[in-house]
């Protein structure tokens, strides 16, 4: 039996704001969680994005000149089975995958063990994951890419033994890509006000 699709809101091929190293970053459509001041609230909405097979996605994630997938949302526990293939396949082509989640590890291993599709897949195939809702109260200025200071940082696989010295080493960043039609595009973590200050210099 094939995986389900894999809904996409949008796909990047390669970003240095999402993670260690230069990485491929897929946000995905729709999200159940919906934390209060999440910064992709166009994306709660299963409603929308492209559909991609995984198998489609892993190969295009493959041909990228990235160290690994970087899964964004939108939720992707909320997609996981069509995603535990995706990462596995990357995983297999010698990539990392890092993976965001507004649940907590420990309410994603509860959801593995209770047999929920693919979950435990995707937990499998995941070397880093960065769990917990953003809590807007708790905005983490130190660490790089959380957004709030509640969020864990689980390493599950091997493929990142330097992440102590990628974290103090690393800054968070913005990207901003401006494309022909003038259409703005931001990914990256900044804190609002921050965010607010730049995109009102941008005009
Ligand atoms: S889990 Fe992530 S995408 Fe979903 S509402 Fe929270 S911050 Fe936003």
């Amino acid at each position: 039996m094939s995986e389900p699709a894999v809904t996409v809101a949008r796909y990047l091929g390669t970003t240095t704001a999402e993670g260690p190293g230069v990485r491929t970053a897929v946000w995905v459509q729709g999200c159940t969680i919906r934390c209060a001041g999440c910064f992709n609230p166009h994306l709660f909405a299963v409603e929308g994005g492209v559909p991609w097979s995984p198998a489609e996605l892993a190969a295009r994630v493959l041909s990228e000149p990235s160290g690994g997938l970087t899964l964004l949302g939108g939720e992707p526990f909320d997609q996981a089975e069509g995603l535990a293939a995706v990462a596995s396949q990357v995983r297999a082509g010698g990539r990392s995958v890092l993976t965001f989640s507004g649940y907590t590890h420990a309410s994603l291993r509860r959801a593995a063990a209770a047999g929920r599709p693919g979950v435990a897949g995707l937990l499998a195939a995941t070397d880093l994951l960065i769990a917990g809702p953003f809590q807007r109260d708790r905005i983490d200025h130190e660490r790089p890419w959380a957004g709030s200071t509640n969020q864990e940082f689980v390493v599950l696989g091997d493929r990142f033994p330097d992440l102590v010295h990628w974290r103090e080493g690393a800054v968070d960043r913005l990207q901003v890509d401006v494309d022909r039609s003038g259409t703005v595009a931001v990914n990256g973590w900044l804190d609002t006000d921050r965010l607010d200050a730049l995109l009102a210099a941008l005009d």
